[in-house]
Parts: structure tokens; C-alpha cells; sequence
């Protein structure tokens, strides 16, 4: 545990973003002239001179020096969904042995590397292994402090010698392009000019577990694949609804405060924090702000989180569903669109029906969501994710938006060409004096929609815990300028622009309003019925869901908003396949191990033990019937174990024989190795409780998540 003490008697605001390489600290290590250069650098006004460059890079060392970086790193994030770094020190010696510090422009805006071991999805041949970084100006460089080291951290893109995207930033980058551009486009056609620059915002609330490090450490499965593959759930589970919002313990607000210092220091705007639904799981949300920082900034968190549970003796999971019985852990992405007049997009303000501009963008998004519902599942398809997703804890697999009776009943006239009234500004009245009078709030919370209108945003909630929201907020952008794209050229070609407006809001929301279901996204009746009823996709193999992500129609808006060229989209798709095929590969090889030298050998024993004490019981005169017809049981679990690790080793051989067909490899590893590893599971858990627990090999549910 780091000493806090430190900050406990100093305000927030004096030591928030000391860490960062704010505007606050470029204008004081810059000179007037440069600092306004890098300014319209930053807005896409002007490109970067070779002599700004010089002077941000002089900058930028001589602020990291005195706070004592001995490093830098051009910090990416490949397509592993994790990020990637490599550190150069600032150390020049001269002929005399005299050392000094340098940091050149070229060593800041570019990074060359043997990349040749980060996924390309084919788009590189190993040999041909250059990957180039390239300084994002547009997020603020940072200096991280682990073990003692203080390294400065520039954010960057990553490509190919042949200037394809090899990352998460070159697609969510041009994304925001596109979304502006659109934006900026539909905007004056409805008369609003004033409008120069347009905002992607994003708030992230990232859920995850907490757990002992010492009963991790003898996990291989949590250790090898961050989830439990065996364990039987404890005797309580979440059904008392005891932990969520609960009072958190000292132990867990010592290890937040930690934590919060840490992302406080490095100008990361950590704002919530409490315990969610399951046991030892709890969700920090950071305050929204421009998508690209705040996905770089998710990153931070992650990797931050992990390393301070861990000086806390704890272990920070964020696999998207750990534990058997209880809840998974989801990632929501809180999306909205702002412009520089202040304008959000998305609120509907005091007259959401009179209010045109409003209804455009919100059934454009109605109608890009719909179109590309496929895509958008894509971005969240994934091994560990699927497992969460439909698990009556997580929405199904099925996209639909929620909107609230309010805006649906508005839309549904409108379209009809019905007068709309407003009940909007309405108060709550409790009828309690002492409780104040609270404006009312137009829409209701729905917390099992996967895509929810939250008053003027909208919450993505299927993104799983582990993932980088970067893939979905980079669909939601390119199929939002689509839809705005195409409602321009409408416009632009109607005589009367203000009619054009209104037959675009009915067609819109006439032809899509299949994807608005405002009832209960866990029932049932929703994903067996009335889902496959309105024709919405319903993929429910996750290696049908990640193949959405390079359909023709993926393909073609990609292209054509200048997002992703067809060989970018086609080789994440392979890269995701890959990864699903080599997620599941991991589980069965520790799932062999875990039973064959764990599970095993004590449960045999134990049953040895059982009959030896039968035999002795019996021979006491004692009737031992039931306790045999048990060991019994269990002597023929053992054998199913056996059998079915066998067979799990066939399965697996067979999928790794599949070469050159990656599709076709994923399938064989969700059909059948997949499978069995939840059979193995069965038989597995069931001998455990059966099997004294101080003889089991392993730590127990129990101890995982309610110590
Ligand atoms: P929930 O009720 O879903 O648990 P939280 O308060 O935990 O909500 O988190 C909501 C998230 O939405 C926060 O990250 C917040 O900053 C973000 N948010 C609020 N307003 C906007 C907005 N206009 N655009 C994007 N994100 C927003
Ligand atoms: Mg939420």
C-alpha cells in the first residue's frame, strides 16, 4: 500500500493533473507564439512545423525532467485491446562521458518499431515488420509513476510501413472526422452557422471485481485465462441485493482513495464510485469528456486500478464474467454529440416536439442504429463477453433502443401526422414538505436496454468490462454520419427544406422503429418472440456476431465515411476471430490442468477414503447404503472427468488442425471445445461439493467473493 498521507490535508484541486502535460503547463514551458500555433494545431487548423515540433518536444522534456522522468514511451494501443509501450531514456552521453538530457521533435512525433509481433491480421508479413507511432497532439502527454519509475507517456497512433491503421486510434480518429464533417453539414442546413467544431463525448463507467490476492495466486484459471472455469457458487450468491450501492469497507475505500489520487494526479476526472450488484464487485466512472482522451483515459484507469490493488494485497478483474451465478461486469459507453455554441445534439430542451433539430438527429440515430445493428454487436462480440450478454444480468445480444414512453408517444404522432402536446416541465410532488419539488425527468430508467436515451445521451451498455469502448464509439460515429449524411443530401436537394426536415423525421422513425422497445430487454418473451417478430438481428454465436463487423454493408460505410479501407475492416475481423479461437484454446489447456493435476488426484483420494470407511462402517454392523450409493456417484463423476478431458484434448486437436480458415477454426472452438469445457465444469463442481473443502485444491467461491 503507497503512503496517501501525502495528500490528505491538500485540496484536490492543487495537485489534480500534476501528472499531465496540460494547456495549463504547455503555456507556461512554451512561448506565447508557439503555444497559440499549437492551439490550431490541435483544432485542425493548421499542420504541425518542424519548428513547433522542436519547441513542444524542448517543452515537454524540460517540464518531465524536473519532475524527474528518466524515460519516454510513444504509448499506442494495438489490437490486442490493450496497450503497448516501449521506453527510451532521455540519456544522451557526450564524447567526454558527460550526461545529458534530449528529446528531439523526430523522437516525438515518430516512432518506428519492430511491431512485428503485435497482430496485423495479415496486413504485414512478419518480415516486413515496420509499425510507425505518431504523436496524437490532440491528448495530452502524461508521466505515469510505477515501482518508483517516472516515464513519460505519448499518446500516439500506430500504423504500417504501408500506412495502414494497425490500432484503435487511427479508426476512432477518422470516425470523429466523419461524424464532424456530417454534423457541421446538417447544422447549416438547418440554418445554424455558427457551428465550427463538433464534440464526440463519451462517459465510462467500468465495473469490476475485487479479490484476494493470496486465493488468486492459486488460481491457475483466474490467474491464465482472468476467469474462474470451475467453482461451485457459494451458498449465497447476490440475492439479497446486500451489496449494491452497500457501505464500502475500510479496506476497499483505502484502495480507492489510492486510487482516485493516482487518476486525480494524472488529470483524470474519477467521479463515482460504489459497490455493484455482486459480491466483492464494485464501478468507477469517470467524468464524460472528448472520446479519443476519454478512451485513452479508460486505459489509464484499467492499467492503473490493476496495479493499485495489487499494492493492496487485491487483485482487480475485469474479465466480463469471472464468477459462475453472479453478475458479469459490463462497460457502459455514454455517447453523445456536442458542439462550440454549447449546443448537445441530443437534448430535446423545454419543447422536444416543436424542437426539428432534435427529432433529426435523434431518428438518424434510430435509423443508423437499425441499419447497422449487426456492426454495432460486433464491436462487443467477444470469448469472454458472450458469457455475460443475455445472462439475465446484461442485455441479450439483440440491439434495440430505449426511449421512454414520452419521446415514443411524440414520435408516433408526429409520424402520423397527429397534434403532439407536452407534458414535459413537470415536478415531482411526494406530497412531503420537506422534500423540495424536482423538476421530472422526461424519461424513465430502463436498466436492461442495451442502448438506452438518457435525457441527452444515449448508454451503450453491451461493451464488456475488458474492452475498449474505441470500436463501438467508432461505429456509433461512422453510422451516425451516414445517416446524416444521407438526410443532407435530401435536404440540400428539396425545394422546401423545412418540409424535407419533417418527411425525414417521420420516414426515419416510420421505417425504424422496430429497434425502439421500451419493456424489459431480460424477459424472455423479448428475445424468443417479439424480437424475432420485428426481423432484428439475432446472432446468438458470438462467431456469427464478430463476422457482422465485415459484412458488405460494414464494408461499404467504412469506406465510404473514410473510416476503415476494406482491408483494415477485413483484417480486424480476422484479428478478433483469432483472438476468440486462442481464448478458448487458453481455457482448455488450463481446464486439463486444473482437473488432471488438481481436481482429480484429490477427488480420487477422498472417494479411496469413502470406501475405506464404508468397508469399516459395515463391518461395525452400520447401514451404509446411502453413503455407498454417493461414492458411487462420484467414483462415476471421476470417470466422466476423465472421459470428458479426453475427449476435450480430441476437440481441441482437431480445431488447431483447422490452418488457413480462421472462421472455420473459430466455429470448431465455439461448438465443440466450448462446450465440453462447461460439461467438464458440471461434473467438476459437483465432486467439489462433495469433497472437503480443506482437501480441495483449490480456493472456493466462498473465499473469492466474500472474503
Ligand atoms: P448510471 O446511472 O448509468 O450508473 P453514472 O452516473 O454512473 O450513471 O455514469 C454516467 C456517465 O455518463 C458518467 O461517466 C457521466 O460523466 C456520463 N455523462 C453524463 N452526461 C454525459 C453526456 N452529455 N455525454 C456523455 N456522457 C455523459
Ligand atoms: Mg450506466
Amino acid at each position: 500500500m503507497a503512503d496517501t498521507s501525502r495528500w490528505d490535508n491538500v485540496p484536490v484541486t492543487d495537485y489534480y493533473g500534476e501528472n499531465c502535460f496540460s494547456e495549463e503547463k504547455m503555456q507556461k514551458y512554451l512561448s506565447k507564439e508557439a503555444f497559440q500555433q499549437f492551439q490550431q494545431v490541435k483544432h485542425g487548423e493548421r499542420y504541425l512545423s518542424s519548428m513547433l515540433a522542436s519547441e513542444v518536444a524542448e517543452a515537454m522534456k524540460s517540464w518531465a525532467v524536473e519532475k524527474g522522468a528518466t524515460h519516454f514511451t510513444h504509448w499506442f494501443q494495438p489490437l490486442t485491446g490493450l496497450t503497448a509501450e516501449k521506453h527510451d531514456s532521455f540519456l544522451h552521453a557526450d564524447r567526454n562521458g558527460k550526461a545529458i538530457m534530449e528529446f528531439s521533435k523526430d523522437e516525438l512525433i515518430k516512432g518506428e518499431g519492430d511491431a512485428s509481433s503485435l497482430p496485423s491480421g495479415g496486413l504485414r508479413a512478419t518480415f516486413e515488420a515496420r509499425g510507425y507511432t505518431a504523436w496524437d497532439s490532440s491528448s495530452p502527454a502524461f508521466i505515469k509513476e510505477t515501482g518508483g519509475s517516472k516515464i513519460l507517456y505519448i499518446p500516439t497512433a500506430f500504423f504500417s510501413f504501408n500506412e495502414l491503421a494497425l490500432d484503435k486510434k487511427v479508426p476512432l480518429l477518422r470516425s470523429i472526422q466523419a461524424i464532424e464533417k456530417q454534423t457541421i453539414r446538417i447544422l447549416k442546413l438547418l440554418g445554424n452557422s455558427n457551428v465550427h467544431k463538433v464534440f464526440v463525448n463519451t462517459g465510462i463507467e467500468q465495473e469490476y471485481f475485487l479479490i484476494e490476492r493470496e486465493f488468486y495466486d492459486r488460481r491457475p484459471d483466474l490467474r491464465l485465462s482472468n476467469r474462474t472455469i470451475i467453482g461451485n457458487i457459494a451458498a449465497k450468491g447476490q440475492e439479497l441485493n446486500d451489496h449494491y450501492y452497500g457501505a464500502i469497507s475500510e479496506r476497499v475505500s483505502s484502495f480507492m482513495k489510492e486510487l482516485n489520487i493516482e487518476l486525480w494526479r494524472l488529470g483524470i476526472c474519477s467521479k463515482t464510485q460504489h459497490k455493484e450488484a455482486a459480491p466483492n464487485q464494485f464501478e468507477i466512472a469517470v467524468l464524460f469528456e472528448d472520446a479519443n482522451l476519454s478512451i485513452d483515459h479508460n486505459q489509464v484507469v484499467m492499467e492503473v486500478l490493476q496495479e493499485v490493488a495489487l499494492r493492496h494485497g487485491l487483485v482487480a478483474i475485469l474479465h466480463e464474467k469471472p464468477f459462475k451465478g453472479v453478475n458479469g461486469s459490463g462497460k457502459h459507453n455514454n455517447w453523445s454529440l456536442s458542439t462550440d455554441d454549447g449546443q448537445n445534439l441530443f437534448s430535446p430542451g423545454d419543447n422536444a416536439e416543436e424542437n426539428m433539430q432534435f427529432l433529426l438527429f435523434l431518428t438518424c440515430f434510430l435509423k443508423a442504429v437499425d441499419s447497422y445493428q449487426g456492426l454495432l454487436i460486433s464491436t462487443v462480440a467477444s470469448a469472454s463477453n458472450c458469457y455475460r450478454l443475455g445472462g439475465n444480468e446484461a442485455p441479450p445480444a439483440i440491439l434495440s433502443v430505449y426511449l421512454g414512453g414520452f419521446l415514443t408517444n411524440l414520435l408516433e404522432r408526429f409520424s402520423n401526422n397527429e397534434h403532439c402536446h407536452s407534458d414535459s416541465g413537470q415536478e415531482v410532488k411526494l406530497g412531503i414538505f420537506a422534500i423540495p419539488k424536482l423538476p421530472k425527468d422526461m424519461t424513465d430508467r430502463n436498466r436492461t436496454s442495451p442502448l438506452a436515451f438518457t435525457g441527452n445521451k444515449f448508454e451503450f451498455r453491451m461493451p464488456g468490462s475488458s474492452q475498449s469502448i474505441s470500436d463501438s464509439t467508432t461505429v456509433l460515429n461512422t453510422i451516425m454520419a451516414q445517416a446524416l449524411e444521407e438526410a443532407s443530401d435530401r435536404i440540400e436537394s428539396s425545394q422546401d427544406k423545412n418540409n424535407a426536415v419533417a418527411e425525414i423525421i417521420k420516414e426515419n422513425y416510420q421505417l425504424h422503429k422496430r429497434i425502439v422497445f421500451n419493456g424489459d430487454s431480460y424477459n424472455n418473451d423479448w428475445s424468443t418472440i417479439e424480437a424475432r417478430k420485428r426481423g432484428l438481428d439475432m446472432n446468438e454465436k458470438t462467431v456469427d456476431q464478430i463476422v457482422q463487423c465485415s459484412s458488405e454493408e460494414a464494408l461499404s460505410v467504412f469506406e465510404h465515411q473514410n473510416v476503415l479501407s476494406r482491408d483494415e475492416l477485413s483484417s480486424r475481423c480476422i484479428i478478433n476471430l483469432q483472438t476468440f479461437s486462442k481464448q478458448i484454446n487458453i481455457e482448455a489447456a488450463v481446464m486439463s490442468e486444473m482437473i488432471q493435476k488438481g481436481v482429480l488426484p484429490v477427488a480420487e483420494k477422498a472417494i479411496s477414503g469413502f470406501f475405506k470407511s464404508i468397508e469399516r462402517q459395515k463391518k461395525g454392523g452400520c447401514d451404509v447404503s446411502l453413503q455407498l450409493v454417493n461414492a458411487q456417484d462420484l467414483s462415476c463423476r471421476i470417470e466422466k472427468c476423465f472421459a470428458l478431458v479426453s475427449e476435450l484434448h480430441l476437440a481441441v486437436a482437431k480445431a488447431q488442425a483447422i490452418k488457413d480458415d480462421d472462421l472455420l477454426q473459430a466455429k470448431a472452438y465455439e461448438d465443440e471445445v466450448k462446450d465440453l469445457l462447461m460439461s467438464i465444469r458440471v461434473e467438476s463442481d459437483f465432486l467439489e461439493t462433495n469433497i472437503d473443502k480443506e482437501a480441495w485444491p483449490y480456493p472456493s467461491y466462498d473465499d473469492l467473493l466474500f472474503k
